[in-house]
């Protein structure tokens, strides 16, 4: 079973890359983004709860996530592994999920973080709010709010998963296809 976390800054990548590593390994994506926003079309109480920090570009509180999580893990028994997707974003959601999976017997097998420098991110949401018709990434100063979130609650995770030795790091500029394989090229040294 692979079960890998796909771990950078908003606007890193990792949206693309999960998809093409979903049709490589046939894993099941995991983005809490998108469960977040499938939450709030469908009115849910959690997704207009989660709302109210989504508009002011804060992090949702753990307990929401890893709930959300827990379910589709739990929903999903015979997935030949998972690709977690925007989570975790904060070391209490790291030690939640490794709980989650060593009671199924089931531990990540690595980390993989997409590296890109600041100018680039904030650049690259605003044009991606263009399109994707997400209010967060249409106003710069959100996507700011986004990017000091991730530096202050969400970096730590990296170290989380330094200490276990499953934490590699990619340059997340260039080419989505070279990028790609660059990343393939750690997922398959990581243990199955
Ligand atoms: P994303 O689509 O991953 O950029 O996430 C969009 C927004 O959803 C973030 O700015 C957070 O408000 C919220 N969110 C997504 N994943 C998480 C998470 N793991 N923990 C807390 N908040 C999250």
């Amino acid at each position: 079973m692979l079960n890998l976390v796909l771990f950078g800054p908003p606007g890193a990548g990792k949206g693309t890359q999960s998809q093409k590593l979903i049709d490589k390994y046939q894993l099941i994506h995991l983005s809490t983004g998108d469960l977040l926003r499938s939450q709030i079309a469908d009115k849910t109480e959690l997704g207009l709860k989660a709302q109210e920090y989504m508009n002011k570009g804060e992090l949702v509180p753990d307990a929401v996530v890893i709930g959300m999580i827990a379910d589709k893990i739990k929903g999903n028994p015979a997935a030949k592994g998972f690709i977690f997707d925007g989570f975790p974003r904060t070391v209490a959601q790291a030690e939640a999920l490794d709980k989650m999976l060593n009671d199924n017997k089931i531990p990540i097998s690595g980390m993989v973080a997409l590296e890109v420098d600041e100018a680039e991110l904030t650049q690259r949401i605003l044009l991606r709010g263009q399109t994707s018709g997400r209010a967060d990434d249409q106003d710069e100063s959100l996507v700011k709010k986004r990017v000091s979130e991730y530096n202050t609650k969400t970096k730590p995770v990296a170290d989380f998963y330094t200490t276990q030795k499953k934490f590699t790091s990619i340059n997340g500029i260039g080419e989505i296809e070279e990028i790609f394989t660059n990343i393939c090229k750690v997922v398959d040294k990581l243990p199955q």
